[in-house]
Formats: structure tokens, C-alpha cells, sequence
């Protein structure tokens, strides 16, 4: 007589296998894992989402898959844009997900603030991201960013800044009466509360280029 057994289940086999890289549909370009990318969003309407690939793997049917970190626009955020926010600003989110490399439409760089505010040339694929971003509090990494100008606002790089030669401060031309034409053709700046002051050093050593590349140490609480 035949002995029987109870089935064992047979191991589910996943028949996942990681790729070193994937070819973007119709393109020429290969995405590998640490790269950006531009993903096809539900509504055509909308920009492309903007993703971190972590991993690319192919499953049983060699359909590739591709695990993501998002990148949130500051719209896409729960205190939504704000007026220091660029039009290039991203906020790296806790948010993975996994998506098929069918929709991913092209590369992207994210770069740090920084290394984005020297660019000579910001082309489309050009972002920035100097904050981390959790998706369901809200909340910002870090919480603390230098504020600039008597508006106390954070560097938006799109805005043009003059800086004062005497306090070494950022302003806006609006928050201190010009207009941009007029602060363009400026080669020095002093504002009101350093033209008072006898003091002011005329030497241009040590200008920076943009707000970006000063180190400010006064920070300030941001407001939400
Ligand atoms: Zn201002
Ligand atoms: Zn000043």
C-alpha cells in the first residue's frame, strides 16, 4: 500500500531578480539605482512626479520594477508652496513605493541647495532639494534654515538678492525700495541701517555669490 502524506506546499518560487540598471522605453538612457527620474503622473495635466530609484528588479515575467523614494513638489506638501519655495524645490519624502519602469519618462538631477545655486545654467532636468519631508506629519528636515533681509525669509534662488557690503545681510530690492532693473545695475550696496553707521567696510573681499554660499549663523524657528 502507498503511503500518503499530507501535500506539502511547493515553495513559492518569486523568481525576483535585481538589475544593475533599466533603459528608459524608446530612449537611449539607463537609469541606474541612486538616480533620478521622472515618472509619468495618473493626471497628464500635472508635472511629472519626480522619484529616487533605490532598486530596479525584473519579476518572473521580466516585467521591471522599480523601488522609489518620492520626491514632493512644495504643492504636493501638506503646508503646500510657500514664497521662499523655487520652482526647481523638491522635498526628499519617506514615501517608497514601487512603480513599473514603464513610467518612468526621463532622468532628472537632484542636486543639494548648494552645488544647485552655482549652476551656471539651470536646465530642465535641474532640481534642488535642501529639506527632508515626512508625508504624514508634514514636518521638515531640517526645521531651522537661515533667513535673510528685513522680511526674515529664507533664500528662494529664483529671487534676485542684493547683499549689503556693510552687514553682510541679503535683501530683496523690493523689501528695501528698488525695483530688480535697478538693483541688476548696482555694483555696491549699503542698506539704511548700515549707511548710518561710519563703520561700514567698503573692502568687496569675501563677497559671495548668492545667499547660499554665506554661512549665517542667526537661524530662525520656521513658520508654518
Ligand atoms: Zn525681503
Ligand atoms: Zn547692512
Amino acid at each position: 500500500m502507498a503511503k500518503t502524506r499530507p501535500g506539502v506546499p511547493s515553495k513559492i518560487k518569486t523568481g525576483r531578480k535585481e538589475l544593475d540598471s533599466y533603459t528608459i522605453k524608446g530612449t537611449n538612457k539607463v537609469v541606474r539605482a541612486g538616480e533620478c527620474v521622472l515618472m509619468r503622473p495618473s493626471d497628464a495635466g500635472k508635472p511629472p512626479y519626480v522619484a529616487r530609484v533605490e532598486k530596479i528588479e525584473a519579476d518572473a515575467r521580466n516585467n521591471v520594477k522599480v523601488h522609489c523614494r518620492w520626491y514632493y513638489r512644495p504643492e504636493e506638501s501638506l503646508g503646500g508652496r510657500r514664497q521662499f519655495h523655487g520652482a526647481k524645490e523638491l522635498f526628499l519624502s519617506d514615501h517608497f513605493d514601487v512603480q513599473s519602469g514603464h513610467t518612468i519618462e526621463g532622468k532628472c538631477i537632484v542636486h543639494t541647495f548648494k552645488n544647485y545655486t552655482r549652476l551656471e545654467n539651470v536646465g530642465a532636468e535641474d532640481y534642488y532639494c535642501r529639506f527632508e519631508y515626512k508625508a504624514a506629519t508634514g514636518a521638515f528636515t531640517p526645521d531651522r534654515v537661515a533667513v535673510y533681509c528685513k522680511c526674515e525669509m529664507p533664500y528662494n534662488p529664483d529671487d534676485l538678492m542684493v547683499q549689503c557690503e556693510g552687514c553682510k545681510d541679503w535683501y530683496h530690492p523690493g523689501c528695501v525700495g528698488m525695483t530688480i532693473e535697478e538693483a541688476k545695475k548696482l555694483d555696491h550696496f549699503v542698506c539704511a541701517e548700515c549707511s548710518s553707521d561710519d563703520d561700514v567696510k567698503k573692502s568687496r573681499n569675501g563677497f559671495a555669490e548668492s545667499p547660499a554660499d554665506d554661512v549665517k549663523v542667526e537661524t530662525k524657528r520656521r513658520k508654518r
